[in-house]
């Protein structure tokens, strides 16, 4: 690719590696012009279902709002950017995987909390008692105690 830099075009790839459990290519260039040296993540795209609304209405799975969702559970949370990439990234391995052209946004919520439950208890928590609203204390308690065994 071009250079950012100075637009020139000749860049090298100095250094390619794998990141995200595989699922990224990292690559460090350099520009043979200017010399100064830049990043690129190379990812696969793959198409994701299409999310059904409780409502019925549809709309395109939307990564950026997921992970608002995910980063929002995890504020302060002892975890790192690399674990929650690689648990996303199995995320959307799994809506793949169903093969489906369309799913509903209930499941992809259960499959976030599955995330967060394999990341962080309190994020699961956090999480768990925005989206499934509890019916009340004791359903919570339950779950939380669950989660203690
Ligand atoms: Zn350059």
């Amino acid at each position: 690719m071009y250079c950012p830099f100075c637009s020139a075009q000749d860049t090298k790839v100095i250094d390619s590696r794998l990141v995200a459990a595989g699922a990224q290519v990292r690559r460090r260039r350099a520009c043979n012009e200017c010399n100064e040296r830049f990043t690129t993540f190379e990812t696969a795209e793959l198409v994701l279902p299409h999310l059904i609304k409780s409502d019925g209405r549809r709309e395109p799975f939307n990564e950026g709002k997921l992970l608002v969702g995910i980063h929002r559970a995890l504020e302060k949370r002892p975890v790192s950017m690399e674990d929650i990439e690689v648990s996303l990234n199995q995320l959307k391995s799994t809506l793949r995987a169903t093969g489906e052209r369309e799913v509903t946004s209930k499941m992809v919520g259960e499959l976030v909390m599955d995330l967060l439950k394999g990341l962080d208890k309190i994020a699961y928590i956090r999480f768990a008692s925005v989206y499934r609203s509890f019916e009340d204390v004791k359903e919570f308690g339950e779950e939380i105690a669950k989660l203690e065994k």
